[in-house]
This record gives C-alpha cells, structure tokens and sequence, in this order.
C-alpha cells in the first residue's frame, strides 16, 4: 500500500526548499566574492551542505514510494527512516560547526588584542582580520 500523493507532496516540498537553498547559497557565493568576506563565503559553503540534505531526503522518498519487491515484502518505508537519520546527522553536524564557530569568535574575536609587539603575522591571523572586516 502506497500513498502516492504523499510521496508526491513530500517530493514537491524537498525541490522546493533544495532551490531556496541552492539560491541563498548562491547568494551568500557571490557577495562573499565580490566583497571578499570569507563569513559570507563560508555561510555560503554551508547553505549549499543544506541542499545536500535534500537530495538525501529526495533519494530517500524515491526509494521508500517504490511497491513492495521480493527482497522487501514490506514495502520501503524504513528507507524513509534511514534517509532521516542521514539528515539527522547532518543537523548535528552544522549545529556543531556553529556552536564552534561561535566559540572561536568569542576568544579570537571581539576587541583585537594589541599585536603592535608582534614582529610577524601568520597565516591564521591574517585569516581572523579577514574575517573581522566581513563581518
Ligand atoms: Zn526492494
């Protein structure tokens, strides 16, 4: 038994969202190069991993909506199931990236420490002022 209109409607819904991201991110791409704000470019990185989810979530739907076969008499609903936890993941893992974004600009962002000492500047902190002047 299967709810061909729910698939349908699931499948309209993910393209949906899978073009906003793709445009956000877009977005995000471009302005961060034209304005060279590495924020903006790696905002723009992890809303092109969002549609990433959705192409998860539409190959998931895809193969759950199939009729039940030999080797799944059931049907494939709990591909519907698997295709969540990988969205789940992902979740976990954009949330962890911001949790640690977050924390790293509050210990190397903020008011700049005096560097007028320091004779060289490496990589890294080259990178932070970059980042300073993105935001
Ligand atoms: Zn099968």
């Amino acid at each position: 038994m299967v709810d061909v209109n729910r698939s349908k409607e699931i499948q309209r819904v993910l393209i949906v969202t899978m073009a906003a991201n793709l445009l956000v991110a877009a977005a995000k791409l471009i302005v961060g190069l034209l304005t060279g704000s590495l924020a903006m470019i790696s905002d723009g990185a992890n809303s092109a991993l969002d549609s990433t989810s959705n192409v998860i979530g539409l190959i998931g739907n895809a193969i759950a909506s199939r009729p039940p076969d030999r080797e799944h008499p059931y049907g494939h609903r709990r591909f519907e199931t698997l295709a969540s936890m990988m969205v789940s993941v992902l979740l976990i893992l954009t949330a962890w990236e911001i949790v640690k974004s977050s924390i790293s600009r509050l210990t190397e962002g903020g008011d700049t420490p005096d560097r007028s000492h320091e004779l060289h500047l490496d990589d890294r902190h080259a990178g932070s002022q970059h980042r300073r002047h993105g935001l």
